[in-house]
């Protein structure tokens, strides 16, 4: 159309509105479908709704602290109930079920039958529908099934749905594990999401492939496919000026004549530009428009009345479509559209939004409150099996404030460490209430299982176990008993995984003059590390910041003994005093090398041995003896001085967020530092006091293949006024080739190389944070010969900057934000009365050298063994009768049987209706099992039923390949559950009958 051709058709439509339109009340018409031929504008009513950020979750449901952010979900829930009631064709969807769940058990039963009515009709509509929108990067895949399960299950019990649509806008970049298995494998029928790399953002944009078909898993490919888009820009409405909040300054329709400032034509033509805008780069005659963005909808009517209008005004026009929307209906055009759709693999991480701003920071940001995620996680899983075993208390005790808190944890600024400060101890607080709930849940359920079974009922057991959570600190009363008085130590150690157990355990005590003695009463061979003074630090430090008390004494070992324990079952171990027992745990050799030595040092028990050199300028050497591997390993600390780009043209600071180094500074140790070595049967240590705020110990068990080392980092100084990212290498010779692997979400392992993306031409402005990619379990890289392969016991960032060389991000201080919004620098301190200083953190990572192709075996099973620690309950008695009064051993499955070692049980829980929930593999004597969906909504074969096949470009239909990847039905005589390579599958069963006490066939 010509310019002049072009203004005279807005002059006829401008006349051919304008005539019709009259100033009184006016009927809108709102009832508009998809019309095809024409351009379909999908109109998505949503509001995002962080639970927690910048405020509390409560806070934001309530709206209070409203001097931070102007937000209360409940006012938005409130408003638009209403506003959806008034007319039909309105469309709103909702997304974060920890709000919807607060806002509906405060409802009126009239006001539950009306939303109901609304859900029912499509009008409201579900989407995502867990608990929160979780992170894709820093969370474990068993998190994020249990807390999508929480909110579909409330929604699938509450309104009888099943959502159908993934939408995880606001989460900054996207895992595989997301797109198969919290997307396909749960039934989802598309997927969208707001954040990808600006890079592949523009590319997509040029060649229309913003919307894709992805199969996130190599394994499961096409069978676990799924429609998925990213939007073209954020999940807010396009650009025009088209918010409508009561505080907005875009323009509203003004459509009353007889005012000033009538503009509807203007604004028509605002909507119809930008929605050609957006069709030029989507494939199809549908496109969608978020109408929404963070805590929108407070007053909904604003919304929805200019909604109406330019449905009505731009449908008068005719130039497009405009329509009330959901992802759903959009969903289901662009399917009906029968196109193909580029396929994508793999995942979209790490994120940029603009060149020198890598969001590869919040990888490690918060490494503490990332930890004690992780801990809750296994504990959880722990802790529902046991509470599986004595039945589930509705009245009592249970685990769900525990289920609540991680489900919320998960939150993509949860987790993620992108919260203020207030709102991550507001996380910590609700995990803290939780673990103390579940923990008396064990406690019962461990004192009812050691009860001898002709004691009937749990009731009655007089035992009381204690735990250790603060084992971490080196914190534990109920293991530093004083034994002179005749008392013995009873330890009941309790092994959540389908497999047997074979692991050292090491506890404090006061006192090392002590025998330990296994379930038979047999004295096993124990062993005695005198604790360094950084850990008693540590200890006095935060029992007294934490728990507001002086530590007792300190203990004077660290008591180390190998423990063997039956498959979802326990053992007890107990321990006595020399006097009592006979035979006596075995002090440590201690041997310290200083740096003048120039000697070597071996250590190790078993095949494997590390030789050190005191000279610290010299590699470790790594011989396993059974293996036949060698490797010569270097280890160092350095730092990532933070950025401070507040003057530059284009700022971009290092924050909680963003990972923009400034260099690097290598951490050397300062002076003349030894080397201290203890040696003894079960474990021998290498301690190394790297400098005043970083502490080393190398472990290695006799019986394990790999190393353990633990790290103590911090308080990481900053009186020079520069943040400060603390990172660990380990280099080893193995020629790499700029590849390495690390998992997604604790699964799958992606292969990524330096500089590179599968998806376009890396532009590199960001050499090393460009390169970080988040770990959950581990990271591995190979050449032709062996294959190095490090597990972590958190998420981190991490990374391989330079061949063989892995690199961990360990912590991080800053002292600028990074303006991305939560507009606070990340600097964590814990305070003793009113003296603050520095976030200390302790972890671990562990790490293995094996010939090429025979690392995958420990990754898997060690890694599931990271995730579910051994569960230490204590408990005191008089006297030697516990073994002849106590059931010592148990384990919840048949002594003939145990998990193939590449099973594990992720899920054993009883539900709230009774039900059990069994995620993988096992045989049990039941009535019913029927398989459903990963987050249990609907039966599998039902899911199966509605999956939507779309078509793939250059790919003609693979109905075969899908049938290859899956484990067959389960035939429901025989109870023989099949698993393919990567496979999750998901059970409810139905018990003929009740009992107070589960235990199968043991
Ligand atoms: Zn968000």
């Amino acid at each position: 159309m010509t310019l002049k051709g072009l203004l005279l058709y807005y002059v006829i439509a401008f006349v051919a509105i304008t005539s019709c339109v009259q100033a009184k009340y006016r009927v809108y018409n709102t009832s508009q479908g998809i019309v095809p031929g024409k351009l379909n504008v999908h109109l998505v009513a949503h509001t995002h709704d962080d639970v927690g950020w910048l405020k509390t979750v409560d806070q934001y449901y309530v709206g209070s602290n409203n001097s931070i952010q102007g937000a209360c979900v409940q006012n938005v829930l409130d408003s638009v109930i209403p506003e959806l009631l008034a007319d039909k064709n309105r469309k709103f969807i909702y997304v974060e079920q920890a709000f919807f769940q607060r806002w509906w058990d405060e409802q009126s039963e009239a006001m539950q039958h009306e939303v109901k009515q609304l859900v029912g009709s499509g009008q409201l509509e579900f989407i995502n529908g867990g608990m929160c929108m979780h992170d894709e990067a820093v969370t474990h895949y068993i998190d994020m099934i249990d807390q999508t399960t929480l909110g579909h299950r409330f929604i699938k019990n509450e309104f009888g749905v099943t959502p159908r649509i993934g939408w995880q806008i606001d989460p900054f970049g996207h895992s595989a594990v997301q797109a198969y298995l919290l997307g396909a494998e749960v039934g989802f029928d598309s997927f969208f999401y707001g954040r990808i790399d600006y890079q592949d953002r523009a590319k997509r944009k040029n060649e229309k492939s913003l919307e894709v078909v992805w199969q996130g898993s190599r394994s499961l490919g096409s069978s676990a496919q799924i429609f998925a888009g990213a939007f073209p820009e954020n999940y807010e409405p396009p650009p025009g000026g088209f918010y409508f909040e009561v505080n907005d300054k875009y323009p509203i329709i003004q459509d009353n004549i007889k005012l000033f400032d009538y503009n509807v034509q203007d604004r028509v033509n605002d909507f119809v530009a930008a929605a050609i805008s957006q069709a030029n780069i989507t494939r199809t005659n549908h496109i969608m428009w978020t109408m929404g963005t963070d805590f929108k909808y407070q007053y909904a009517r604003t919304w929805f009345r200019q909604l109406d209008k330019f449905i009505h005004y731009v449908n008068m026009d005719g130039r497009v479509n405009a329509l009330y929307s959901t992802p759903s209906i959009y969903t289901d055009a662009k399917y009906a559209s029968n196109e193909s759709w580029p396929l994508k693999t793999d995942d979209f991480f790490p994120y940029a939004d603009r060149a020198h701003a890598y969001w590869t920071g919040y990888f490690s940001s918060r490494p503490a409150l990332k930890r004690y995620v992780k801990v809750m996680s296994g504990y959880y899983l722990a802790a529902r099996q046991l509470e599986f075993y004595i039945g589930r208390s509705e009245t009592g005790r249970n685990t769900d404030s525990l289920a609540d808190a991680l489900a919320i944890a998960q939150h993509h600024d949860a987790v993620t460490g992108t919260e203020k400060q207030h709102v991550a101890n507001d996380y910590a607080k609700r995990l803290a209430i939780g673990y103390t709930e579940a923990e008396e849940v064990v406690a019962t359920a461990l004192a009812c299982l050691v009860d001898s079974p002709s004691d009937n009922g749990c009731g009655r057991s007089t035992t009381r176990f204690q735990q250790c959570p603060l084992l971490n600190i080196s914190y534990c009363p109920a293991s530093e008993i004083d034994f002179s008085n005749g008392k013995n130590l009873v330890i009941v150690i309790y092994n959540s995984l389908g497999w047997k157990r074979e692991d050292i355990i090491r506890i404090p005590v006061a006192n090392g003059d002590v025998t330990v003695f296994n379930s038979e009463g047999k004295i096993i061979e124990s062993q005695l590390v005198p604790p360094a003074d950084a850990f008693m630090d540590l200890r006095d430090y935060y029992v007294r910041a934490y728990l507001g008390r002086n530590p007792m004494v300190p203990p004077k070992y660290w008591l180390a003994f190998p423990v063997s324990v039956p498959p979802l079952g326990f053992s007890t171990y107990t321990i006595s005093s020399v006097k009592r027992g006979g035979g006596h745990s075995i002090r440590s050799s201690i041997q310290t090398f200083e740096s003048s030595d120039k000697s070597t040092v071996e250590v190790g028990q078993g095949n494997l041995k590390l030789i050190f050199s005191s000279d610290k300028s010299k590699p470790i050497n790594y011989i396993n003896n059974k293996s036949l591997v060698e490797e010569s390993v270097e280890q160092s600390y350095s730092f990532y001085p933070a950025y401070n780009g507040t003057n530059d043209k284009a700022p971009q600071n290092a924050g909680a967020y963003i990972f923009r180094p400034n260099g690097t500074f290598f951490i050397k140790s300062e002076g003349q530092v030894p080397l201290t070595v203890m040696r003894g049967p079960i474990l021998d240590e290498v301690h190394q006091k790297i400098n005043e705020w970083i502490y080393q110990v190398t472990r290695l068990y006799k019986g394990k293949e790999h190393v353990e080392v633990e790290f103590i980092v911090g308080p990481i100084p900053v009186d020079d006024g520069l943040g400060k990212e603390v990172v660990t290498h380990i280099t080893s010779t193995l020629e790499t080739n700029k590849t390495f692997y690390t998992d997604s979400n604790g699964r799958d392992f992606i292969k990524r190389i330096r500089d590179y993306r599968t998806d376009w031409d890396l532009e590199v402005n960001e050499p090393v944070a460009g390169n970080y990619y988040p770990i959950n379990l581990g990271i591995y890289m190979q050449d032709v010969k062996k294959e190095f392969s490090l597990l972590v016991d958190r998420a981190l960032g991490g990374s391989s900057i330079v061949d063989g060389e892995v690199e961990l991000m360990l912590h991080r201080r800053l002292l600028l934000d990074d303006s991305r919004g939560v507009a606070e620098a990340l600097n964590e301190t814990d305070c003793v009365l009113d003296e603050c200083k520095g976030l200390t953190i302790q972890g671990k990572y562990y790490f293995r050298i094996d010939t090429i192709g025979d690392g995958a075996k420990w990754r898997r099973t060690f890694g599931q063994e990271i995730y579910s620690p051994p569960l230490l309950a204590f408990t005191e008695e008089d006297g030697d009768s516990w073994r002849n009064s106590h059931v010592t051993t148990f384990s919840g499955i048949d002594s003939s049987y145990s998990l193939p070692d590449n099973v594990a049980i992720i899920t054993l829980q009883e539900l709230d209706d009774g039900k059990i929930l069994l995620r993988l593999a096992h045989l049990y004597q039941i009535g019913k099992v029927t398989e459903t969906s990963l987050s249990a909504n609907q039966e599998r074969t039902e899911m199966e039923k509605k999956r939507l096949v779309w078509k793939v470009e250059g790919s003609s239909s693979s109905g075969e390949e899908s049938k290859l990847a899956r484990g067959r039905p389960v035939d429901p005589k025989e109870l023989v559950v099949e698993l393919a390579p990567m496979e999750i599958r998901t059970f409810i069963i139905d018990f003929d009958h009740k009992s107070y006490r589960r235990a199968f066939d043991a």
